[in-house]
């Protein structure tokens, strides 16, 4: 074996399937179900919009993957550029979007800005007291639910070995590479890729790497059925802004407005019922036809949130042949498929294409 992957959400899979890709043998070992972490929790976002600008070259490599899976996975993961709208209510939130949009320039992202007039003729019932817009036509969404195993399938097929329902893991290392042991026995590699998200400090803490991690879960929630109208992802500028994308079987999925509910010892997030009603308020605004509709369902996810809200992403400092990825701070979604991608690169050729200093674990090094 050349290599273990450590977690089976997004991130693991979607590495082990670029690294099957490359012609390595690899291992990927889940404690639990594959792509049943943060990953299934996802609200399914695929924007550039707003991001960390020194992300934007990640986020490029990644949504021009997006549009390949189909092919690439021999899978339809839903994946839909329907473009993404970002509602405008108050002038500071206009001077942000504006600021960003001449910056993003400079990192290939070009996003439109709507007037009223435009938002009521080009996306009826949304945001009826919104002062403008950002619109950015190739991003869209995707199936969080298929992502996990559409890679860890894809992987397979190349090759991969997949351990899941592994049970708790140990992680060891001696001179002739790392060793874990769980459940299903003992499995060695002379590389270690340490994608297990929320997981993922611990891992590291075990090497000498410890980071500001803290775990908390972003509060969804879903609504009956509706005839299919609104086609792009909706959001808001602004801290905190609700977000909502109705998918084509009707539904109203929806996120945001609300602060990250915290995760207990259990590792489990649950959803706060009394968040429900300020939640609702804030996407009202964005579609006030939402008063009268009911809601589903309401679920949460355990995501990892590194301190300057950025992921870890590259090689060890301390370990040779020790690699992270985890820690995506509510936004890896979209980051997915260029994260595997840009992590077997790395990994088969000791580079990437795609700067990745701005994640290095090693930014957290000198801390005391
Ligand atoms: C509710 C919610 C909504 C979100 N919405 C969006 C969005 O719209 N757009 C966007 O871009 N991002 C979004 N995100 C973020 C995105 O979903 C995550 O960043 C991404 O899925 C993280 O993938 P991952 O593989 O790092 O983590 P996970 O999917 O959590 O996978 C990590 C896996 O590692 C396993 N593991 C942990 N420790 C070990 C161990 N020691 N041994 C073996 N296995 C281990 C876990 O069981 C888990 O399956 C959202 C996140 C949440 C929670």
């Amino acid at each position: 074996m050349d290599a273990i992957v450590l977690g089976g959400g997004l991130m693991g899979s979607a590495t082990s399937f670029f690294l099957a890709r490359r012609g390595l043998r690899v291992r990927l070992i889940e404690r639990a179900a594959i792509g049943a972490g943060a990953t299934v929790a996802s609200f399914g976002n695929i924007r550039r919009t707003g991001r960390y600008l020194p992300q934007m070259p990640l986020a490029h490599r990644s949504l021009a993957l997006w549009s390949q899976l189909h092919r690439l996975l021999d899978c339809d993961v839903e994946f839909r550029a329907t473009g993404h709208l970002r509602l405008i209510f108050d002038t500071e939130a206009l001077a942000q979007m504006r600021q960003f949009q001449f910056e993003a320039q400079n990192w290939g992202l070009e996003i439109d800005e709507l007037t009223p007039a435009d938002i009521r003729r080009r996306f009826p019932g949304l945001g009826p007291d919104a002062i403008a817009a950002s619109f950015s036509p190739m991003d869209g969404s995707a199936n969080p639910r298929l992502m996990g195993t559409a890679f860890a399938t894809a992987a397979q097929r190349l090759g991969a070995e997949i351990t899941d329902r592994a049970g708790p893991t140990t992680v060891t290392a001696s001179p002739s590479g790392f060793h874990v042991t769980c459940d299903k026995g003992q499995f060695s590699a002379p590389i270690l890729i340490n994608c297990a998200g929320a997981g993922g400090r611990a891992i590291a803490a075990q090497f000498g790497e410890d980071v500001p991690l803290s775990v908390h879960g972003p509060q969804m929630g879903v609504t009956e059925p509706l005839p299919h109208r609104i086609v792009p992802v909706v959001g808001m500028w602004g801290a905190d802004g609700a977000y909502l994308r109705q998918v084509e079987r009707g539904n109203i999925v929806f996120g945001g407005g609300v602060k990250r509910t915290d995760v207990g010892p259990d590792g489990f997030a649950r959803v706060d019922p009394a968040r429900l009603e300020p939640q609702l308020r804030q996407l009202v605004r964005l579609l006030p036809q939402l008063r009268n509709v009911a809601i589903l369902r309401q679920w949460s996810g355990a995501e990892g949130y590194l301190a300057d809200t950025l992921p870890v992403m590259g090689a060890s400092g301390t370990t040779a042949g020790l690699f992270h990825a985890f820690g995506f701070c509510g936004h890896g979604f979209q980051l997915g498929p260029g994260v595997g991608d840009t992590m077997a690169e790395l990994v088969a050729t000791g580079r990437s294409e795609t700067p990745l200093a701005p994640f290095s674990i090693t930014r957290f090094a000198s801390r005391p």
